[in-house]
């Protein structure tokens, strides 16, 4: 253009976010280059000087008589060339300028020609040429705006993106922070980043948290500054951007903004956008990027964008509280079933040790001649109620060792099918004083699984012996013991009390017993179904109960065959 149309000089500006043309590009002159290039000039400042203008088609010209005194200090360039001496001579302060328009008639850009070749204001001819220019200029420079702003629109996106993705993958606020730093920086276009998060009461000044894991020292006012600020921009939905010679946004004070310029300087940041983190009404921190002298300005996509990732980081935020409060929750309960276990074990083992000795001269008074009729029924109430005893300590004991993570199994091939004989033959008497049929279908062979034959034996005996129990006179008890390929299948069926829905879900707690008063009448501890479970979960097993009240129950235990 400057050399078809003879001109020393032309300039294409672009309008920027923040109200301001900054010049774009400059041929024809390195001088001019050199001192236009990246120049700024407030828009409205443009247009004052075009309302004095000559309309020449697409092009404003604006003599130099007409333009403001203070013109040629704020304009950039003034060539240094004295005008000739003819009535349209070109002066140094002339202004030749064609605004472009988008379609919807907002002004994009400019362009801008200075010094002509033959040193006289254009003439007609020279006029139309420019026009065709001005037109192309217009065009390309709107091209250039929107691929640039679509580009623009494209990388933000892709970091909210990112920020949703790890809100799920993610559960520590730190974590997240790493995973999102690359997006967040390279979608902002951003130097710094830091993430401030205010504390669950809402009181004082959480962590800080920066975006390469380091700590970001703010002093102790920045802090109250930013989380003050920051529950003002949640409120308001504002995004602020601080920068030196910019009027601060309504969520900072003239003095906090001065505070904050004053920090800014001290760590080589010359601008930063400062975002609010929240989720529905709470303010729950701030997200603060950073851009360097001579990085582009922030523009309004990426304030939207700033605060659309501030909601999701203010979701992700909630989200970690949340797991770190459960993960907290889950620590102290364990601590506190850790503490029940020992409590259990220590008791049932102090009082293991004295019902011995109360048992053993119990037995000996029982065997005394000279006692009277009262005595006997006393000692026989005391045995019975020691009994009972010794019978809850022992299951105390058996519970807490296996419920002990410290005391492992240790494994050992065991033969499920003799545990059963055995069990069996033990029930057997109790089952016939009460007529019941009592029955085992299981193959003639070894049915084996790995693990503690003492334990497995309990599981077999408490599920067969219960069956006898809550079973009335001339019922039915079966045990089976099948093979379904790498598992073994221990059933053991009554046609019983059965038990009800309710009691169901309560069945394998420490001290369940049935709420069904024909079933409570029988002694019991609640403890075996709580040994059983335990059992069979530290043997890699599981436990299946179907049970209908008044009709009987069928308990179905799963293990791990033995391999080979
Ligand atoms: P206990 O038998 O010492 O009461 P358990 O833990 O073995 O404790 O059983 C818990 C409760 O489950 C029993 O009180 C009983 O009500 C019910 N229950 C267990 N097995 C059966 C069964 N085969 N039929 C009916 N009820 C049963």
């Amino acid at each position: 253009m400057t050399q078809l149309a003879g001109f020393g000089v032309a300039a294409i500006s672009v309008v920027r976010d923040d109200g301001k043309l900054e010049v774009m590009a400059v041929a024809g002159s390195d001088e001019a280059r050199t001192q236009l290039a990246g120049t700024r000039t407030p828009v409205a400042r443009l247009e004052r000087e075009i309302e004095k203008a000559d309309e020449w088609g697409l092009l404003r010209f604006v003599p130099h008589e007409r333009l403001d005194e203070s013109a040629g200090d704020t304009w950039g360039w003034v060539p240094d060339i004295t005008p000739l001496a003819h009535e349209d001579a070109w002066h140094p302060l002339d202004l030749l300028i064609a605004p472009l328009y988008d379609e919807r008639g907002r002004l994009r850009g400019t362009l801008a020609m200075d010094l002509p070749e033959d040193g006289r204001r254009p003439g007609l001819g020279q006029r139309q040429l420019l026009q065709r220019y001005a037109e192309q200029a217009g065009r390309a420079v709107i091209t250039a705006l929107e691929r640039e702003d679509l580009a623009h629109r494209v990388r933000l996106a892709e970091a909210a993106r990112e920020v949703v993705r790890h809100a799920s993958a993610q559960l520590r606020i730190d974590g997240i922070l790493g995973d999102i730093r690359d997006a967040l920086m390279a979608g902002f276009q951003a130097r710094g980043l830091w993430i401030q998060t205010l504390d669950e009461d809402g009181q004082g000044t959480g962590a800080v948290y920066a975006a390469d894991g380091g700590e970001v020292a703010l002093t102790g006012e920045l802090t109250r500054i930013a989380e003050a600020a920051a529950r003002r921009a949640w409120d308001g939905q504002w995004v602020e951007i601080v920068q030196r010679g910019r009027p601060f946004g309504p969520s900072i004070s003239t003095e906090e903004g001065e505070r904050i310029l004053a920090f800014l300087d001290g760590i080589g940041v010359d601008s930063l956008l400062f975002a609010p983190l929240g989720a529905g009404p709470e303010c729950l921190g701030n997200l603060v990027l950073t851009r360097a002298h001579g990085d582009p300005e922030w523009s309004s996509v990426e304030s939207d964008a700033a605060l659309d990732i501030g909601r999701d980081l203010g979701r992700v935020i909630l989200n970690a509280r949340t797991f770190e409060r459960e993960h907290q929750l889950v620590e102290e309960l364990q601590a506190l079933d850790t503490y029940k276990s020992q409590l259990i074990a220590t008791v049932s083992h102090e009082l293991k040790n004295p019902l011995t000795a109360i048992m053993g001269h119990l037995e000996m008074l029982d065997a005394s001649p000279d006692l009277t009729g009262t005595t006997r029924s006393s000692l026989a109430a005391m045995e019975r109620g020691t009994t009972r005893m010794v019978r809850v300590v022992e299951d105390l004991l058996l519970l807490s060792k296996v419920g002990d993570p410290n005391n492992p199994v240790i494994p050992a091939p065991v033969d499920l099918r003799r545990i059963i004989d055995e069990v069996v033959d033990l029930t057997s008497v109790a089952a016939s004083r009460k007529g019941i049929t009592l029955l085992v279908d299981a193959p003639r062979e070894q049915v084996c699984t790995v693990g503690d034959r003492e334990e497995l034996d309990r599981v077999v005996a408490n599920l067969v012996s219960n069956a006898v129990k809550y079973t009335p006179d001339h019922g039915h008890v079966t045990v089976r013991l099948a093979t379904c390929g790498d598992e073994i299948l221990l059933t053991c069926t009554d046609d019983g009390l059965g038990i009800s829905a309710e009691d169901q879900d309560h069945l394998f707690a420490e001290f369940f017993r049935s709420t069904n008063p024909e079933a409570h009448a029988q002694p019991g501890t609640g403890l075996g179904l709580a040994i059983v479970l335990r059992i069979v979960q530290r043997h890699g097993g599981r436990i299946e109960v179907e049970s209908e009240l008044g009709r009987g129950s069928t308990f179905r235990v799963l293990l791990p065959a033995a391999p080979g």
